[in-house]
């Protein structure tokens, strides 16, 4: 995992000084035993540090400030103890950029019914106290997650580590550079957007090189170098006979290692964490680098087709988000239409560039021609994607903001294309084909999407939350009438919002 075990967490008590010394010294020692809890707990994936009580207005924008500057702290989670009155938090609250998670919960799980007393009481407040907080958070207009539960149920704590991934992956983002080898594919307009924008709302910085500069690292490539690649690569899939030792196009699975081992460098010298590629941009390159986009997206690298740096961006994040869960994530595309009633169905799929990590069974490495781009033919990863539950999402640029749009799909059993060699997925919109992909396509979504089979909406709204930006839902839920007024909403809501900011 890439750098959950530098992150922390802060965890923030709230107070006051009201209650004495005795209280002060109680809260402490709850919040370490809270704490230790949290950590010992094993459900959560960025460890916690406690760092005290705040007790007035000048120790909550010291530690909140502090919070904004340490790089390892990629969020906070307050609670409220006792009473803490909120006009002590707004200074500090006006200050912290790093995500927010409001945990409302409380010491002591069940009411001491027999020995509560107002001793009791005046401790214990987090019922209202943590109300007070709230109060301030809402009227200030701060997003952040509020978690409802006792600090030892998993449920609660489940939902904390979805925060904490979502938290991960916006540090992540923060710093994250995507390179561009040539431009959108021309004319394309739902994969463009507004760059500048993007890096001040959303983290990222989207760079171009040309083409050329790839090429030029490629001819640096070793034969040793390739041979260990292809070797590699004997291990990990099954070999079609053409692309076996001695075969017909074993030089063409030798120019894909080539251009892989070529774009890992040439990625890893930049410091990109994301790529896009365009099939009308590959001067000097042997074929569509689809293997190597293949494998480079199993090992994290955001990607996009045709200079989809949007998705490629949001890949990343999803693919960071998901980080040691099990069933993986894709960049996949809407590729053809399958009308069977209820069993109505999307095929996704693209040229070649499907993440592996969907696989259901061990993967084929094949070379066949492909009637786009010119070039010779390309070598890439063959196979039918796990079944079951998951989230396609996308970005779009609605020219006066970002909207995240995501829809909750089911993956059902794809069939074999023995025409169209390229790796695929099979997915019914929820709540219905019909309904699903209406709404998406009223909500202005892309071809191209971001396919988590580990994470859930929730994830996404978290990172929605945390970026400020629009998001649309489409889940069991969805009716079309709702969906459009929520569109109309939604377009009054951001309108005022700009014109309020
Ligand atoms: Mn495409």
């Amino acid at each position: 995992m890439k750098g959950f075990e530098n992150f922390e967490v802060w965890f923030v008590t709230g107070a006051q000084l009201l209650y004495g010394g005795d209280a002060v010294i109680a809260v402490d020692a709850h919040s370490n035993e809270m704490v230790k809890g949290l950590n010992n707990s094993g459900n959560l994936p960025v460890k916690v540090v406690y760092k005290g009580t705040v007790n007035s207005a000048r120790e909550v924008t010291e530690t909140l400030k502090a919070a904004n500057n340490d790089p390892h702290c990629i969020g906070v989670i307050t609670w409220m103890h006792t009473f803490s009155p909120a006009k002590m938090w707004i200074h500090g609250l006006q200050e912290l950029r790093k995500p927010l998670l409001h945990f409302h919960t409380q010491f002591n799980k069940e009411i001491p019914w027999e020995t509560m007393d107002m001793d009791f009481m005046n401790l214990n407040q987090s019922a209202h106290g943590d109300r007070e907080f709230g109060h301030i958070v809402t009227r200030m207009r701060k997003n952040r997650k509020v978690v409802v539960g006792h600090w030892q149920d998993p449920a609660a704590q489940a939902k904390i580590a979805v925060w904490m991934r979502v938290a991960a992956a916006w540090a992540d983002a923060q710093d994250m550079r995507i390179i561009r080898f040539g431009d959108q594919m021309n004319n394309v307009a739902v994969t463009d957007g507004d760059k500048v924008e993007a890096e001040m709302r959303l983290g990222y910085h989207v760079d171009y090189y040309p083409i050329a500069d790839l090429v030029a690292v490629q001819d640096q490539v070793t034969e040793a170098e390739v041979d260990a690649l292809v070797a590699e690569y004997e291990k990990e899939y099954d070999l079609a006979p053409n692309c076996q030792a001695g075969g017909k196009d074993r030089q063409q699975v030798r120019n894909a290692a080539r251009e892989e081992i070529a774009l890992r460098h040439f990625l890893q010298e930049k410091g990109a964490k994301a790529f896009t590629t365009n099939f009308d941009d590959l001067a000097g390159v042997d074929q569509l680098p689809g293997l190597a986009c293949q494998r480079l997206m199993a090992e994290g690298y955001g990607f996009g087709a045709e200079g989809d740096w949007k998705t490629a961006a949001l890949y990343r994040t999803m693919w960071f988000m998901g980080q040691g869960l099990p069933r993986g994530c894709s960049f996949l595309e809407d590729y053809t239409l399958n009308f069977d009633g209820e069993k109505s169905a999307i095929l996704q799929a693209h040229m070649l560039e499907v993440c592996p990590l969907i696989a259901e069974h061990k993967p084929k490495l094949e070379v066949h021609p492909l009637g786009i781009g010119g070039k010779n033919d390309p070598a890439r990863l063959v196979f039918t994607s796990k079944q079951g539950a998951g989230v396609a999402a996308t970005i779009v640029d609605m020219g006066n903001r970002f909207r995240l749009i995501v829809n909750e799909v089911d993956c059902i059993k794809s069939k074999e294309l023995p025409k169209l060699p390229v790796a695929s997925a099979l997915w019914i919109p929820r709540p219905s084909f019909e309904v699903g992909a209406a709404a998406w396509i009223l909500a202005g979504g892309t071809h191209h999407t971001s396919f988590s089979y580990d994470l859930t909406t929730e994830y996404l709204e978290d990172y929605a939350d945390m970026a400020g930006i629009e998001m649309v839902v489409i889940d069991a839920n969805t009716t079309i009438p709702q969906f459009k007024k929520e569109l109309r909403l939604n377009e009054i809501f951001y309108m005022l919002n700009k014109a309020l900011c």
